[in-house]
């Protein structure tokens, strides 16, 4: 596998490649990263990640500083999965001096996670669109893990006429219901005991929604309950949202929902969602 680390290298690599089928990450991989590239690889393109913890993405008070960084063990999984390159830019050749242009999406990225996080999907979508002209990929794989995320490049792919396809993938999940993450590093091992408890509380609304419950609040207050039972949680939200451009409910869920998650343990923000299902 080739490791790119600077931009003109990736030019130079990418020339001699055909479609390319890209997955970009922010390292510290793990099996749900490594699902993505096999995915990719199913697409008969050439497979190429990238690894970059990016800045712009983090506010000032969020875990950029501690993110974790294991870019020697990352490489070795790529290869084994087959990846053919990984693309492992430096925050100077990505941000230049003087650097002042961003995507802003206007609605989308203001809800959910983008209300927690303000600036969080610019900096998401400024760093995409860039890989994207960087690489000069055909596809781009991401996971539902980051539901509203992958809505959103959607969007800015649609909206902007990118000549890129962009694919959605499941989330992996551990044995016990928890969504695979970087981020579960953090965890203590009592914290890790209570994590699960999030995928609980999606399987049960997504329960009710399938026997008939179309409800959202009600579905939302089941799932604070089961989360105030257990004090070491700090929810920052539970919606349900239209799965196509996450719009709210008013009135009953008449459209495909999925319920979207986030919830501080320690000081760990756990986010993670379930598609409920179309009411019919
Ligand atoms: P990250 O390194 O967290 O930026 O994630 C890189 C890509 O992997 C994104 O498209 C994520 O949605 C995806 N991803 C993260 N966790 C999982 C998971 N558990 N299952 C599937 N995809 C995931």
């Amino acid at each position: 596998m080739d490791t790119l680390i600077g931009i003109d290298e990736l030019k130079t690599w990418r020339r001699g490649q055909g479609r390319v089928a890209f997955v970009p990450t922010m390292g510290a991989l793990h099996d749900g990263h490594l699902s993505l590239i096999e995915h990719a690889r199913t697409l008969g393109d050439t497979v190429l990640a990238s690894i970059f913890v990016n800045p712009k993405q983090f506010g000032p008070k969020e875990d950029f500083a501690t993110y974790p960084r294991m870019l020697a063990e990352d490489c070795e999984k790529l290869a084994k999965v087959g990846a053919a390159a990984v693309f492992v830019p430096n925050t100077a050749e990505m941000y230049p001096e003087g650097f002042q242009t961003y995507v802003i999406n206007e609605s989308m990225a203001n809800v959910l996670c983008g209300r927690s996080r303000p600036g969080h999907f610019q900096g998401v979508l400024t760093v995409v669109l860039k890989l994207f002209n960087m690489t000069r990929c055909d596809a781009a794989i991401f996971g539902k893990k980051d539901y509203q995320q992958w809505r959103l490049i959607e969007r800015m792919v649609r909206d902007l006429a990118l000549p890129v396809e962009v694919i959605g993938m499941p989330t992996l999940r551990e044995k016990d219901g928890l969504a695979m993450s970087s981020r579960n590093l953090r965890l203590s091992a009592e914290e890790r005991k209570f994590a699960p408890t999030i995928h609980k509380g999606l399987r049960q609304a997504q329960e009710k929604f399938q026997a008939g419950e179309r409800d959202a609040s009600k579905l939302c207050k089941q799932f604070e309950e089961l989360l105030k039972g257990q004090p070491a949680f700090k929810l920052d939200y539970v919606e349900v949202r239209a799965q196509d451009d996450l719009g709210a409910f008013t009135g009953p869920i008449d459209r495909a929902a999925v319920m979207l998650v986030a919830a501080h343990l320690g000081s760990v923000r756990l986010i993670d969602n379930l598609e409920l299902g179309s009411p019919r």
